[in-house]
Parts: C-alpha cells; structure tokens; sequence
C-alpha cells in the first residue's frame, strides 16, 4: 500500500478499480448510462489523456474518444509520435451526462477518486488535459481555456498541458494550429524530463 502522504495513493488494483466504478452508483448520471466508459490503453503509459466524459457514442462502445472525435485524437496522439495503444486515454466522469451537458461540480466530485486510482496505477509522466471541462475539473479552476493553454501546470507532481477536445476541433478548424502547438509544447517538456 502506498505511503498515506502519497497523493496518488490507490486502494485498488487493474481489476478492482474497474469492478468498482462498473457497479458505481454515486451520483445521478449512473440511471442514465448503457454501460460505464472507465478508459483504454497501456497501463504503463507514460503519455494519459484526459477528456471530459463519455458521448453518445463512448456510452455504447464502452470506450473513450470514439467515432469522429476520437480520430482525431489519434491524430493527435501520432503527432507526438505515439500511437493511441501507447498512451492511457480515459475522462473525468465514467457515465454520460443526458444530452451531453456539462457534468454538475457535485458529478465530477464522486467521480474523482476513480481518475486519481488511474492515475496512480498508470503513473504517467506527462498529462494532457483534452477540453475545457477536463482543465477545470483537473485544474480546480473557472479560468478560461484560452489562458490554461500555452503554459505548463502541475497535477500532483506530474506535468500537465491544456488542449483543446477534437470535438471542438472539427467545429473550429483554425484552432487546429493552437492545439498542434500545444502538443510541441508537451512534447518539449516531456523530453527535457529525459535528459
Ligand atoms: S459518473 Fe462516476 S461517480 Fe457518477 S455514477 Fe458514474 S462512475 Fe459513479
């Protein structure tokens, strides 16, 4: 068992964690799911992506950042030269808001021991916060995207860099040039970590 000072402490394993959050039924959003979207990827990532919350289309398939979105996730993830099985992708809440809203604070809150149980199994080195909700949620924060980006923040010891959702990116095709950008950005402190 990790140390009590540990802020990543987790008191599950792979398996539990996941038994766990598939039966979880604490907070509202579980009435209304097909099944809990927990995350995808290589348990000994060094890359973890963070979105928001599972889509109509996460909801059915059981993973993150499927279909459109998703692909363009992929995209991302190749540009700093990994491909998706090599980095840890999971959201913030495990169960799909109705009609996409933004999760309630209260939502995000019983969810977030789930997030910090993945992030101390995975120990990722970098992470990358994939939207807005994702950002704040993460952060603690009602700063604006445009002002989380560009900048290197700090989740429990481990580097952090803001981007925007593809989803927004396939609407806004001229903030493509931003979110590559923050991927540079990522990808510079990520190789300064390995000098
Ligand atoms: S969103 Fe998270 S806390 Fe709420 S029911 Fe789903 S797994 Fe549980």
């Amino acid at each position: 068992m990790p140390p009590d000072s540990d802020p990543l402490a987790c008191p599950w394993g792979w398996d539990e964690l996941e038994a766990t959050v598939a039966a979880c039924t604490a907070c509202p959003l579980h009435r209304g799911r097909t099944q809990t979207v927990f995350g995808v990827g290589n348990w000994r990532a060094e890359w973890m992506f963070i979105g928001e919350a599972p889509g109509e289309q996460e909801d059915l398939q059981g993973e993150p950042f499927v279909g459109r979105a998703g692909q363009l996730l992929n995209e991302m993830i190749r540009a700093i030269g990994l491909k998706r099985e090599d980095a840890y992708i999971a959201n913030v809440l495990k169960c799909r808001p109705p009609k996409n809203r933004d999760p309630a604070p209260e939502e995000a809150a019983a969810c977030e021991a789930y997030l910090k149980a993945q992030l101390a199994l995975v120990r990722p080195r970098i992470i990358i916060a994939v939207g807005r909700i994702a950002a704040q949620n993460l952060l603690k924060t009602a700063t604006p995207i445009g002002k989380l980006r560009g900048q290197v923040h700090d989740y429990e010891h481990i580097p952090l860099v803001v981007t925007y959702h593809p989803a927004y990116l396939l609407r806004s095709l001229t903030e493509k040039r931003r979110a590559w950008e923050d991927l540079k950005l990522a990808r510079r402190i990520f190789n300064q970590q390995h000098r």
